[in-house]
């Protein structure tokens, strides 16, 4: 499948990698928006936020809790945001679903 972070979870294109388990992925953002920047994915190929249904629901829960521990270990305390652009107009660049994690220093609300 041509899919950047399919291919980043198989190890076909390098990722600095933080966190892997049977159902996730989680890597720093190659171009980080904010002190601590990385992204957690499913390993399962979900296209975007607009694609979670009842049936492959149960990742996203376990990704916010890998996140929580992530969070903890980098010392970010529990200051962080959690964002999942979907579609076009909201920025969403790579069609495989993903959590960006920003950490580390003031973030303004609402974003641009
Ligand atoms: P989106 O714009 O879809 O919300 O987020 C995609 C994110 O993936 C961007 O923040 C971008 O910097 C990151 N990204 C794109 N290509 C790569 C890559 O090859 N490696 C890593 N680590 N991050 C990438
Ligand atoms: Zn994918």
């Amino acid at each position: 499948m041509d899919c950047l972070f399919c291919k980043i979870i198989a190890g076909e294109i390098p990722s600095n990698k933080i966190y892997e388990d049977e159902q996730c992925y989680a890597f720093y953002d190659i171009d980080p928006q904010a002190p601590v920047h990385f992204l957690v994915i499913p390993k399962e190929h979900i296209t975007g936020a607009n694609k979670i249904t009842e049936k492959n629901s149960a990742v996203v829960g376990h990704i916010y809790a890998v996140i929580a521990k992530i969070t903890k270990e980098l010392g970010t305390g529990d200051d962080y945001r959690v964002v999942s652009n979907c579609g076009k107009m909201a920025g969403q660049t790579v069609g495989h679903l993903h959590f960006h994690v920003l950490a580390k220093r003031n973030l303004a609300w609402p974003p641009g």
